[in-house]
């Protein structure tokens, strides 16, 4: 069996330690004589994949009190919608706009309220994060909305925006994990887990309880955070098979050191990759250097007319998904927690040979 190296930005690269345990363990899961995949999520034995689970991400995440930890289904792009639905309720709340992402957020939250943009990335092409003077915050906003890592043009929060009283809400789908972050500054965060957690599937989503004591009552059961709260995530089926690899992408990583040891792995990988960006002329890389992400490194060649090229050969190297956004062009490396340093040294080595060659 060979690997290759998958850059792609989610569904992204799992962990192989955590791919060959899942495998080991598909058609007989620890004498069972069945799979994850088949079992009662009511049962004894999913019952305890499932708290063990929730324990190992309450450790990851350092979980503050008062703090609940849901697995929902949707999508990270179901949160666009839900949280405003429970927590708008016809009010204003503040959204920092800052890509792809929270345009789609915004455009959801619309449907349910007012969206004030505290600031805007815009015009600079969102290369760079509003810095917390550039923020224009409105102290009665229901909550203020951010997305800490920009998954298509590359940008990362490296601060956590004051808000004073205002609740922070933040999309981490494509950073959650990669670095320690610290809850209490926030009332609730969610995640996809196709590009950090896990596969496609389930959406985690962590708020702080108190955080529903303003939230509707009008709405649907399914809709409602309240109802997942209440039934801790198992209202209905959850996502079972999901959920279980998120608790081995967990294992792994405490494992591995936890976060501190991931964000530790992460700055080198990153750095790989920039340092190259920066003494190259041939390559070049659209962000703010404050504002580069440590998870997406977008990334064009000097002469477009090569981006087949160097694709094509990337492949052949056994390094694929590195094509960018459609919306931004070029090359874009997604190099999340279960990316080996080894995987972005095989790419810088290649991305030399290519300019060597080429340039
Ligand atoms: C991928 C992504 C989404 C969308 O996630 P889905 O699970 O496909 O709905 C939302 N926000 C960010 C930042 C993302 O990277």
């Amino acid at each position: 069996m060979t690997r290759i190296y998958n850059f792609s930005a989610g569904p992204a690269a799992m962990p192989e330690e955590v791919l060959r345990e899942a495998a080991a363990e598909l058609p007989d899961y620890r004498g069972r004589g069945m799979s994850v995949m088949e079992m009662s999520h009511r049962g004894d034995d999913y019952q305890a994949i499932f708290a063990e689970t929730k324990t190992r991400l309450a450790r990851l995440f350092a979980l503050p009190e008062g703090y609940r930890i849901l697995f929902l289904q949707g999508g990270a792009s179901l949160q666009f919608a839900m949280l405003p639905m429970n927590l708008l309720g016809g009010g204003s709340a503040d959204y920092v706009h800052t890509g792809v992402w929270s345009k789609k957020a915004i455009a959801e939250a619309r449907r349910f309220g007012t969206v004030r943009v505290a600031a805007s990335g815009e015009d600079g092409g969102f290369s760079r994060i509003p810095r917390q003077g550039e923020l224009d915050l409105d102290p009665a906003a229901r909550y203020c909305h951010i997305t800490t890592n920009n998954t298509i043009y590359g940008t990362e929060y490296f601060y956590t925006p004051e808000t004073g009283d205002v609740p922070l809400i933040a999309d981490c789908s494509s950073n959650i994990l990669s670095r320690p972050l610290d809850l209490s500054r926030f009332a609730m965060v969610y995640a996809g887990a196709q590009k950090n957690l896990g596969p496609a599937g389930v959406c985690l989503v962590i708020l702080r309880e108190s955080l529903l004591e303003r939230a509707a009552e009008e709405i649907p059961t399914m809709l409602a955070y309240r109802t997942h709260v209440a039934g801790d995530s198992m209202f209905n089926t959850p996502p079972t098979f999901a959920i279980y690899m998120v608790g081995l992408v967990a294992r792994w990583l405490e494992a591995r050191g936890g976060v501190a040891a991931m964000e530790a792995q992460n700055r080198r990988k990153a750095a790989l990759l920039y340092d190259l960006l920066d003494r190259s002329d041939f390559y070049h890389c659209p962000t703010e250097v404050e504002s580069r992400s440590r998870m997406n490194v977008p990334f064009t060649l000097a002469d477009p007319a090569l981006d087949t090229t160097f694709l094509a050969e990337a492949k052949e190297a056994g390094l694929v998904g590195l094509k960018g956004h459609r919306l931004v062009g070029g090359m874009r490396a997604s190099i999340y927690n279960a990316m080996p340093e080894a995987g972005v040294a095989r790419l810088v080595a290649f991305m030399e040979t290519f300019e060597r060659r080429r340039g």
